[in-house]
């Protein structure tokens, strides 16, 4: 099992030193491990002006998975757009073929005190947010600047989908929901959107394949609102790529933090970059701060996803359930009583719980 490790920026690099403890114990236990790491995202810009390095898409290339941390940073904002730390992340997703994202928003029953919303109306959820993540406004062309026939500036980008883009990801939302509870809500915008009438159309038509699963379609405005009202009553949800970028933010606060919240991109075969679901986070480098445990369940993810090592997954997941158990707590979730610990205390207990 070859991975490539991409630390990145910010609090990449101290996240990742803790998931790499992990990874190095389940290597002296018997898993054929190769690890290699390389510079993404803003320390690529530093090392060879570019966030996306040749040799750093060579190794993800190469590699059966990748593991990445965070990037970017407040250095890095006043770049030009295509050296910015994030078009590292644009890139990659595109040049792997990464097109399906896999957000689970999961409330551990011990973090219930945690979410901002009252106890009855989140605990025990589990819901799997299934982005599409190469498509969309966020690659359609024609985009740019342009003056209007008023001779006023304008700002413009193009959604856009293809059949065989929904299809696909229609796929992987039908066969995930296959192996959960059989319900999927398929997100969208129809009553405005051409693409999204065009996005249902096709849904609808995938799920001939599927019988066993109920599907269901909703606007995304009252997606938004059902997430914080009744968050329990999905299963799955598939949607696009803008819609689904905003939808698995505001399902991450269910959860307690930010920082608990793994994700996984996959390709047509599997081959996927884990990661969590935040960002660099600035204004805690450095400071001990940063909850590893988004990180360390992606690994449990890529070790699901790609390797099919169901057990070893779950031997990560329980001990992080154990570790939360015994009642340890990085500053970013916000529980009375807890016992507040480090990045890499954190880290520690969950080596000890392994
Ligand atoms: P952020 O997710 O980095 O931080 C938001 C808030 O959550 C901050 O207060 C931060 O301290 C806290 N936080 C995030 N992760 C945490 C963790 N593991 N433990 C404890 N607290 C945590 O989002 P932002 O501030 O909007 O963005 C900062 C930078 O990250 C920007 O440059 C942005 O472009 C980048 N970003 C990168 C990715 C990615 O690498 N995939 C994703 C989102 C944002």
């Amino acid at each position: 099992m070859k991975i490539a490790v991409l630390a990145g920026d910010g609090i990449g690099p101290e996240i990742i030193a803790e998931a790499m403890k992990v990874l190095q114990a389940l290597a002296s236990d018997g898993l054929k491990l190769e690890l290699e790491q390389a510079p993404f995202g803003g320390a690529g810009y530093d090392a060879h002006g570019d966030p996306l390095p040749e040799a750093t898409l060579r190794l993800a290339k190469a590699a059966d998975a990748v593991l990445c941390g965070a990037v970017g940073g407040p250095q890095y904002d006043v770049l030009p757009r295509a050296q910015r730390p994030e078009q590292g992340i644009l890139r990659i997703r595109k040049e792997l073929g990464l097109f399906a994202n896999l957000r689970p928003a999961v409330l551990f029953p011990e973090l219930v005190g945690a979410s901002t919303l009252k106890p009855e109306i989140v605990s025990g959820l589990d819901v799997m947010i299934i982005r599409e993540l190469t498509g969309d406004i966020y690659f359609g062309e024609p985009r740019g600047r342009r003056v209007n026939a008023r001779q006023e500036r304008e700002g413009f980008d193009t959604m856009l989908y293809s059949e065989p883009e929904i299809r696909r990801i229609a796929r992987v939302g039908f066969t995930t929901a296959m192996k959960r509870g059989r319900k999927l809500c398929s997100v969208d915008k129809e009553n405005v959107l051409e693409t999204s009438r065009f996005w249902r159309e096709v849904v609808t038509d995938v799920a001939k394949d599927y019988p066993q699963v109920t599907l269901t379609h909703m606007y995304v405005d009252n997606a938004a609102m059902q997430l914080v009202r009744a968050p329990k009553q999905f299963d799955v949800i598939v949607t696009g790529n803008m819609f689904g970028d905003i939808l698995s933010d505001e399902a991450s606060m269910l959860t307690g933090s930010i920082g608990m919240l793994p994700s996984a991109s996959l390709d047509e075969r599997s081959k996927g970059l884990y990661e969590p679901v935040h960002g660099s986070a600035p204004d805690i480098v450095g400071k001990n701060l940063a909850n590893p445990l988004a990180t360390i369940l992606s690994l449990a993810m890529m070790l699901r996803y790609t390797f099919n090592q169901d057990e070893a997954a779950k031997r990560i997941e329980d001990a992080v359930k154990r570790v939360l158990a015994q009642g340890l707590r990085t500053a970013d979730i916000q529980e009375g009583g807890a016992r507040k610990v480090g990045t890499a205390e954190m880290g520690d207990a969950v080596l000890a719980e392994l």
